[in-house]
């Protein structure tokens, strides 16, 4: 007798599927979307722009020394002797060129006088100024200018290769009168260094925009000062937007790939500092997270459901047990007896083998319950199932059939053979101590035989037998009778 159909478990196993899968799905999406966001907001907000302060500040640093070097030159007695002078012996300002050049291990050092526009430069005396020149602008914008000094940016370099920056600074004889330019130029090695670092370890691209939005040092050769950013996939259409602003946090989509992108303008240099991250390498661990609970997941749902099989199955057998067992002796059940007879009859029907049922009750068993108290008169019935098991085969059916009578199913068992079982239970009964308070108090049982017929039915087996017990209580009880 199944409890629980298998529709009825197949219906449970499946909502509990369905609830598990979706609850954990449902929470495993949710989280991966809030920790995404999370993210986003930690890199656009914090990360990039702290990446984008350390490399302002090392630019600041990096700038500090050539522009100290420049306004020592600018300032020099030397100098302003050696002009003062109308600029004779050449070679003596460019051993001074060579001297600054190597002391401060600048990349170049040069003076170019306002007086005959001559370029004077460590390794020597070069060409004229002239203002046709559009190479020379820098020179005539310089001199007009109020602040002391003017930086360049050498961009034939890339950040790899260090980035040289020029120190333009003017020099102004006692009375301030614009005499000439002298400066240096120098390697940005830290921030080069620094960039670097974001490249390689962070995987962060670097690199500076000019006003124009033309890209004027990357890490790419072919990048540095071809291409503008207005030309680029996404980007172009926040250019605008990204280079009207000092500070910004931006997201753009490259191809397939969502940008996540912090500019910064570097007012000394006058370019934007861009530094940016594909936003699936910051989320490649959130990412990792999410798949590996999705494999987890289904591992923890597949075991969850093993064990409320499992569990099903144990409470169905048990359950199932109940259904057919009598809870006092642990026999067989009427319902369950009903069954088993009918087969039996069935099975006799198309096999010919016989089998014999025997009709057992306790003789005078009210006055035990009237002396010695219905509690005793369950454990005596208790006693009796025992006795019957022991003496039984394996194959037999043992049923209480009700109050205190049993019945046993015999198959390949002839009358003659049953005979002989019920003698020896009846045997066993009379010599087994029921009471240990009155254990001279001795239980026997009528017995009633009856072996299955061919054209018996459940009812007239079961009647015939019933009457055959009847005929031993008639007898004289404590005995066997066949019908
Ligand atoms: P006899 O069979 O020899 O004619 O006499 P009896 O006293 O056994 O008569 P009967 O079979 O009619 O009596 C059945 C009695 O068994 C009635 C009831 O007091 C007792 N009985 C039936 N079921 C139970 C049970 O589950 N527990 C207990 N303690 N007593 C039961
Ligand atoms: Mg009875
Ligand atoms: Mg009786």
């Amino acid at each position: 007798m199944a409890i629980f159909t298998f529709s009825l478990r197949t219906k449970l196993i499946s909502l509990v599927t369905l609830i598990l899968v979706t609850g954990f799905g449902a929470t495993n999406f949710m989280n991966y979307e809030v920790s995404k966001n999370a993210m986003r907001v930690t890199i656009l907000e914090n990360e990039l722009p702290l990446s984008s302060n350390n490399v302002y500040s090392e630019i600041q640093s990096d700038l500090l020394r050539p522009i100290f070097i420049s306004s020592l030159m600018a300032n020099d007695t030397f100098v302003h002797d050696w002009i003062g002078e109308g600029e004779m012996d050449p070679d003596r300002m460019v051993r001074y060129l060579e001297q600054i050049r190597s002391r401060y291990n600048a990349t170049t050092s040069y003076f170019i006088s306002a007086n005959t526009l001559r370029y004077y430069h460590y390794s020597g005396v070069g060409r004229e100024l002239s203002r046709t020149n559009p190479e020379d602008i820098w020179f005539f914008e310089a001199s007009a200018l109020k602040e002391p000094y003017t930086i360049n940016v050498d961009n034939n370099y890339q950040i790899d290769d260090n980035i040289t920056i020029f120190i333009n600074y003017r020099v102004e004889d006692r009375f301030g009168k614009f005499i000439g330019i002298t400066g240096v130029g120098l390697g940005l090695g830290s921030v080069a260094d620094l960039v670097k670092t974001y490249e390689k370890q962070f995987r962060r691209n670097v690199y500076f925009v000019d006003n124009d939005g033309v890209i004027q040092v990357h890490a790419d050769p072919e990048i540095s000062g071809k291409i503008n950013i207005k030309n680029i996939d996404g980007l172009g259409d926040i250019t605008d937007e990204v280079l009207s602003q000092n500070r910004g946090s931006h997201a753009y989509d490259f191809g397939s790939e969502r940008m996540l992108l912090t500019t910064r303008y570097i007012p000394e240099l006058k370019w934007h500092l861009f530094i940016e991250m594909p936003e699936s390498q910051a989320l490649a661990k959130i990412r990792e997270g999410f798949i590996r609970n999705l494999v987890i997941g289904p591992a923890v749902i597949l075991m969850t459901l093993l064990m409320i099989v499992y569990t099903i199955n144990i409470f169905q057998r048990r359950l199932e047990t109940l259904a057919i067992t009598d809870k006092l002796t642990g026999l067989s059940n009427r319902q369950h007896f009903d069954v088993m007879l009918e087969q039996a009859i069935k099975r006799f029907k198309r096999d010919q083998q016989t089998f014999s049922l025997l009709v057992l009750d306790i003789d005078h068993f009210k006055p035990v319950n009237d002396t010695m108290g219905h509690l005793a008169g369950d454990k005596a019935i208790q006693h009796i199932a025992d006795v019957i098991r022991s003496h039984t085969r394996e194959s037999d059916t043992l049923c209480r059939w009700g109050g205190e009578e049993f019945v046993i199913m015999a198959p390949a068992c002839t009358a003659d053979e049953a005979r002989r079982l019920a003698d020896s239970i009846r045997d066993g009964v009379r010599n087994r101590t029921i009471f240990k308070k009155a254990p001279d108090y001795k239980l026997t049982l009528s017995i009633g035989i009856s072996e299955c017929l061919t054209d018996d039915t459940k009812d007239s087996l079961v009647g015939r037998t019933d009457s055959a017990m009847y005929k031993a209580k008639e007898n004289g009880r404590d005995r066997t009778e066949v019908l």
